[in-house]
C-alpha cells in the first residue's frame, strides 16, 4: 500500500516531472514548448506536466517512425530477434514494475493493487507477444499447375496507436506488443489524463535495446495530437480503443487516406444469471466486474439480468455488497479510487440523477470515504433495480460505479435483452445447464462470451473486440497479430 505523499513521477527531463515526448529515440517536449499539467485524480494536485504536442510533433514523430520502418536495424530484424527484444522489454517492465505500478497508480487514480495488476497485465502482453513474434506463419495457397502461391504476413508500417486513460499500460502493452511482434514501428499517442507511463515504457524499450525510431510517444489532446495523427497521410494503420464517438471521428479521418483501423468501442455488458446459477461463485465475480477501476472500464459487467424467481435474492445479495463499498484515494488502496477526471464524475452522476429523477428504484448505494481529498473526483457506487430496458442506464455506456438489474423471464428473453443494446463486446452466462450454455453463448451478439465466470479486461491469450457499436477488429491473442500485418500474395510461375 502507498503512503501519501507518494512521489511517483517519470524521468525524462530535469528533476523528472516534466515529462517528453519521445521521438527518434530522444526526449524532446513540444515544439511549441507548451505543456499540459499533470494532475492526480485522488486529490486534484498537479505533480507533473506532459508536453502539449500539435501537428508539427506528430509529423516529426511520424517521420521517425517512417525512417525506422524504411531503413536500420529494425528493418532488417528476423521475426525471432523481434521477440527477443520483446522479452527484454517484458524484462525492464519488471526491474522497474514498483515506479510503474505506483505512476499508474497516481497518475490515473488506481487503487495501489490496480496499479499492480496493470503492470502484471502489461508484461502479460509483451510476453505473449514476444513468444508469438516467430510463431504467425503464413500460408502457401493451391493454385495452377507450374504456379505456386504464397501467402505472406507482413507488418503494415507505421502504426498509429490512440490509447485511452482507464489502463493505459495494459492498453499500450497489447496495442504495442502486437504491433512491434510483426515488425511495425509505432507512434503512441496517450490520454492526456494518463500519459505518464506511456512515456516511461517508451525509455524502457529504448533500454532494452530497441532501435531509435521504432517507439515514439506524442502526448497531448485529442484534437490537437490524435486528430493530425489518425488523419496523417504517412501513417499506415490506425488502432484505438475509447469512446464510441472519438472513434467514430479517428475512422473518418483514417478514411481520407483510405487506412485501415482496429476500434475497440466499450461495451453494455449483461451478465445473465438464471434460476439454476451457483450464486455464492456469481457474486464476488458480479460485483468486481463493475466496481474493478470505478467501473472505467469498457467490459465491465455493467448489466445484471436476472431470471425473476431468484430476482430478490440476487438484489438483496447484491445491495450487502454494494452498501459495504467504499470510493477512496488511490494510495488507500480501497475499493475504488476516484474516477479520472471532474467531466467523468460529472457524467457518471449525471446518470444517477436522471435514474433516480425517474424513479428506478436505488437498491443500494456505497459511500464517498470521509478522508476523500476534496479536490479529488469521487463517485459512490449504485445500485438500481427495476431498470427500464429502453432507458439510457440500461442502454449506455455510463463508465463509473452503477450496475443496473433487470429482471427477465425464460431464456428467449434473456437472450433479447442481452442484445438489447447497440454494443456487443463481453457478456456472462451462469447457468449449471450445459444445453443453455450453449444456446444463450451462441446466440449473444459480443466478441466475448463467458460462462460461470467473467474477465474485465483479462486474458491476454483470448481474441478481444467487439460486434455492433463496440467496434471491429480484434485484439490479444494470436488475432491481434493477424490484426497488426497485412496478407500478400506472392505468385511464382516456375512452368
Ligand atoms: P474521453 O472522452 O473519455 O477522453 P476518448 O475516447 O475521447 O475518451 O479518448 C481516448 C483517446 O482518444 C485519448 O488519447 C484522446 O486524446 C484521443 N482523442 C480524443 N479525441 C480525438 C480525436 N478527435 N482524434 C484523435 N484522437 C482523439
Amino acid at each position: 500500500m502507498l503512503t501519501k505523499p507518494d512521489n511517483a513521477y517519470t524521468r525524462t527531463v530535469g528533476d523528472g516531472r516534466r515529462a517528453t515526448n519521445i521521438i527518434g529515440g530522444k526526449p524532446v517536449p513540444a515544439r511549441s514548448g507548451a505543456t499540459i499539467d499533470v494532475a492526480s485524480p485522488s486529490d486534484g494536485a498537479v505533480f507533473a506536466s506532459i508536453p502539449r504536442s500539435d501537428g508539427a510533433d506528430v509529423d516529426a514523430a511520424v517521420a521517425a517512425a517512417r525512417a525506422a520502418f524504411e531503413t536500420g536495424p529494425w528493418a532488417r530484424m528476423s521475426a525471432l530477434e523481434r521477440g527477443r527484444l520483446l522479452f527484454a522489454l517484458h524484462d525492464k517492465i519488471g526491474e522497474n514494475a514498483g515506479e510503474l505500478a505506483a505512476l499508474e497508480s497516481r497518475d490515473a487514480g488506481k487503487p495501489a493493487r490496480q496499479g499492480v495488476a496493470d503492470v502484471n497485465g502489461a508484461m502479460r502482453y509483451f510476453e505473449f507477444n514476444a513468444g508469438a513474434a516467430d510463431k504467425l506463419n503464413g500460408d502457401q495457397i493451391p493454385f495452377l499447375d507450374g504456379y505456386t502461391a504464397l501467402a505472406m504476413r507482413e507488418p503494415h508500417g507505421v502504426v498509429a496507436g490512440i490509447i485511452p486513460w482507464n489502463y493505459p499500460l495494459q492498453i499500450l502493452g497489447r496495442v504495442a506488443g502486437a504491433a512491434l511482434a510483426m515488425g511495425n514501428t509505432l507512434v503512441i499517442k496517450p490520454a492526456e489524463d494518463a500519459s505518464l507511463t506511456t512515456i516511461r515504457v517508451a525509455e524502457l524499450a529504448l533500454e532494452a535495446g530497441f532501435p531509435e525510431g521504432v517507439f515514439n510517444v506524442v502526448t497531448g489532446y485529442g484534437a490537437e495530437a490524435g486528430a493530425p495523427l489518425s488523419a496523417h497521410p504517412d501513417v499506415d494503420y490506425v488502432t484505438f480503443t475509447g469512446s464510441p464517438v472519438t472513434g467514430t471521428a479517428i475512422q473518418a479521418a483514417a478514411a481520407i487516406n483510405n487506412r485501415g483501423v482496429t476500434m475497440e468501442l466499450g461495451g453494455k455488458s449483461p451478465q445473465i444469471l438464471f434460476a439454476d446459477a451457483d450464486l455464492e461463485a456469481a457474486m464476488p465475480v458480479l460485483v468486481n466486474a463493475i466496481i474493478q477501476n470505478g467501473g472505467q472500464t469498457c467490459s465491465a459487467g455493467s448489466r445484471i439480468l436476472v431470471e425473476r424467481s431468484i430476482h430478490d435474492t440476487v438484489a438483496a445479495q447484491l445491495a450487502e455488497r454494494f452498501s459495504a463499498l467504499v470510493a477512496e484515494p488511490h494510495w488507500a488502496d480501497g475499493d475504488l479510487g476516484p474516477l479520472v477526471n471532474a467531466v467523468q464524475a460529472d457524467r457518471v452522476a449525471g446518470f444517477v440523477d436522471a435514474a433516480k429523477a425517474a424513479g428506478t428504484p436505488v437498491l443500494a448505494e456505497g459511500q464517498v470515504s470521509g478522508d476523500a481529498p476534496a479536490g479529488g473526483h469521487y463517485v459512490a457506487p449504485v445500485l438500481f433495480g427495476g431498470v427500464d430496458p429502453e432507458s439510457d442506464l440500461a442502454r449506455q455506456e455510463v463508465f463509473g460505479p452503477v450496475l443496473s438489474m433487470l429482471a427477465f423471464d425464460g431464456e428467449d428473453e434473456a437472450i433479447r435483452l442481452a442484445n438489447a443494446t447497440d454494443f456487443g463486446l463481453v457478456a456472462a452466462v451462469w447457468t449449471r445447464d450445459g444445453g443453455r450454455q450453449f444456446r444463450v453463448a451462441r446466440a449473444i451478439r459480443s466478441g466475448q462470451v463467458f460462462v460461470n465466470c467473467y474477465g474485465a479486461g483479462g486474458g491476454v491469450e483470448l481474441p478481444f473486440g467487439g460486434f455492433k457499436k463496440s467496434g471491429h477488429g480484434r485484439e490479444k491473442g494470436l488475432e491481434a497479430l493477424r490484426d497488426m500485418s497485412a496478407t500478400k500474395a506472392i505468385i511464382f510461375n516456375h512452368g
